[in-house]
């Protein structure tokens, strides 16, 4: 392919078959082609590939492409050659001579992009290779690795100061996703972008549906999401220990659902066998800590779930993130509890940084627990976080179900003050099981044992149910009223608990929605079901036909056209390759090579037999109670605090 002559809009038209850019798309390819640095923060699934994708093959010479994950690379360099773009990487899990055939293909000019891992790019031979030839720009994805304070933090980053030192005319193109006001600066600084043009995206993602609920029998409720919203459907499952991974997965796969485990303990094989069949298979469901997920592409992830509470916002959005990048509607639905903020606190207390350290992950954990238990829409809220104003969004669920807000101060105040009597009087401390037997006056042995039939506030808090004063323990806790001491998690007041307790201070609190039929209200349901019938029917066969041809390429279904661009298909039921060409993601190499298949099958020539999908046989089975009641003790962690992949 000639790309010299070609404008932006011309190879986006031809070479991706998308009509029109998005959002700042334009401007950002225009400044890069024209020679200029540049800061990218758009929000995952906002388009960032294109924006240096476009000016790689516009401008002459290599585009140099450095990515984090090697295993990824292979996908987005077929990715590439599926639209006929001529692309290549140079990583370790070559063979030498497969190293040497793209060090000769790059020499010869027969490659327009080149990816690579950060550490290879700074090793001398292959500043020397890049010296022999055209370099048009550098292109430095998750771009936020270099920041330490962040969880994806890779040194090999650092060095890529280098670029600019050695090659200081040559345009370099930062991208990320995570994009609070500090990880930009970071970025700016380390990766010597002071001169960089910054181009901020609107981080909204209309698409997502956010909702958190509370947690109560966790598994049970991310099933009755499954099965009710997103039956089929890829997803991500997002838990914090290795334990709980292991033990969701087999559950799920229990009850009939294709999930597959992911996290730092797995051998690198089984890692990666994972996620490629989760990358090639259609509707698995990856449970994974959260050392899954950076770099994956994959369009069609239908929800994201998250079954513990995420250390941070930057963290809960990037995760959230991984859902609907084709656009479609999805899910992104996490599940909290007391425990989450116990465990979290406990967690900060004991981690090994310094006391600053400890304060800014106390103020990271603080919104994260803002955003769960705001009566307001959840997207405002999370807009605001990225420092961008917006109004009630209608696609969450505080804005399709409005929550209560009521005075809670009465109960706070009952609360607070089992826990002063427990620890002044008699030197003891607990955690909120028994703080809340005492509250209803029940008589448990251990509530006899310990003479706490006594205190005078047993029994004085029966206006409210035990799940109900577990909403008022955490958001207590979310407030900054209650506070995890010690090594057991036991709960003690704060220095903003006396205004409290001597009637000076309001509390406010959300009241818990029932639990029943929170599922799929008002929610937009997923991919097909909302196409009428003849189309949905006919979606239903070009998936089979695409999962079949993916299978035959060894290639992520993805490669051969999004659920987007299959939709568009089954909308306009195009007769001829002309009218193929016309839809959106149906450029000139892929109109060549699946036309005539795609056009057979619009047609209805294809058998229909091998069309319909496996649907698991759930819907009607009967909820199971086999699950424990989420438990008040701290559950068991194998893990540090951070769950970072060895380095490739
Ligand atoms: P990011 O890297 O920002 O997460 P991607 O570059 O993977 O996002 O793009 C997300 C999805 O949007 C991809 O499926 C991509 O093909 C599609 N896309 C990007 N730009 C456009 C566009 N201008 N028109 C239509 N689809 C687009
Ligand atoms: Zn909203």
């Amino acid at each position: 392919m000639t790309t010299t002559a070609a404008t932006p809009q011309q190879v986006l038209e031809t070479v991706f078959g998308y009509p029109a850019f998005r959002g700042e798309q334009q401007a950002i390819i225009d400044h890069v082609v024209g020679g200029g640095d540049a800061l990218v923060l758009m929000p995952t699934g906002g388009g960032k590939s294109l924006c240096y994708q476009i000016p790689a093959l516009v401008r002459e010479g290599v585009g140099v492409v450095i990515s984090p994950l090697i295993a990824l690379m292979k996908d987005q360099v077929d990715a590439l050659a599926a639209v006929g773009a001529r692309a290549a990487f140079l990583n370790s899990t070559q063979s030498p001579d497969e190293r040497r055939a793209v060090e000769a293909a790059l020499l010869a000019g027969e490659v327009d992009l080149l990816y690579m891992a950060p550490e290879r790019v700074t090793v001398p031979s292959t500043a020397e290779l890049l010296d022999r030839i055209t370099v048009s720009l550098f292109a430095i994805d998750e771009a936020h690795c270099v920041s330490q304070w962040g969880h994806d933090f890779r040194p090999d980053y650092l060095a890529l100061s280098l670029l600019h030192e050695r090659w200081p005319s040559i345009p370099r193109i930062a991208l990320t996703a995570t994009a609070t006001d500090a990880t930009a600066r970071e970025i700016v600084t380390r990766l010597d972008l002071g001169r960089a043009r910054q181009f901020v995206a609107s981080f909204d993602r209309p698409n997502i549906q956010y909702r958190i609920e509370p947690k109560n029998q966790p598994v049970q409720q991310l099933l009755q999401l499954i099965r009710s919203e997103h039956p089929g459907d890829a997803g991500i499952v997002y838990c914090l220990s290795r334990a709980s991974v292991e033990k969701t997965a087999i559950a799920l796969a229990e009850h009939g659902i294709p999930a597959l485990p992911y996290h730092a303990g797995l051998d690198a094989a089984t890692r990666s066998n994972h996620q490629s069949r989760f990358l090639r298979e259609e509707g698995i469901v990856m449970v994974a800590t959260i050392a899954f997920g950076m770099g994956i592409d994959k369009p069609d992830v239908r929800f994201v779930a998250h079954l513990d509470l995420p250390k941070s916002v930057e963290g809960y959005y990037q995760e959230t993130g991984r859902a609907g990048r084709d656009g479609l509607p999805a899910t992104a639905w996490l599940a909290y509890g007391l425990q989450d903020v116990v465990q979290q606190r406990q967690m900060i207390e004991r981690s090994e940084g310094n006391a600053t350290y400890k304060r800014r992950m106390g103020q990271l954990l603080d919104a994260m627990l803002a955003l769960c238990e705001t009566v307001e829409c959840r997207r405002v809220q999370l807009l605001a976080y990225f420092g961008q104003q917006s109004t009630p969004c209608g696609n969450c669920d505080t804005c399709l179900s409005p929550p209560e807000a009521f005075d809670g101060t009465v109960p706070a105040q009952k609360l607070l003050s089992t826990v002063v009597r427990l620890d002044r009087e008699r030197n003891q401390r607990y955690g909120a099981g028994q703080l809340i037997d005492i509250l209803l006056g029940k008589r448990t042995p251990r509530v006899e044992q310990l003479g706490h039939t006594e205190l005078s506030t047993f029994g004085i808090g029966t206006e409210l149910g035990e799940q109900e004063w577990r909403g008022v323990v955490r958001q207590l806790l979310a407030q900054g009223l209650l506070a995890v001491q010690g090594e057991y998690g036991t709960l003690g007041i704060t220095e903003s608990s006396a205004a409290v307790l001597k009637g000076e201070r309001e509390v406010r609190l959300r009241r818990e929605a029932p639990r029943t039929s929170r599922a799929s209200r008002g929610s937009k349901r997923s991919a097909p079901s909302d196409l009428p019938a003849e189309a949905a029917g006919l979606f239903e066969r070009l998936r089979a036909w695409r999962a079949s041809t993916a299978r035959a390429l060894e290639a992520p279904a993805y490669i051969v056209f999004g659920d987007a661009t299959l939709r568009g298909i089954a909308l306009t039921e195009p007769a001829t390759l002309d009218e193929l060409g016309q839809v959106s993601g149906v450029g000139a190499a892929k109109l060549e090579k699946f036309g005539a298949a795609v056009l057979a099958i619009v047609r209805g020539d294809e058998p229909a037999a091998a069309a319909s999908r496996d649907e698991p046989a759930f819907a009607d089975e009967p909820p199971f109670a086999d699950e424990p009641p989420y438990p008040d003790e701290p559950p068991y962690l194998d893990e540090p605090f951070n769950d970072i992949p060895p380095p490739e």
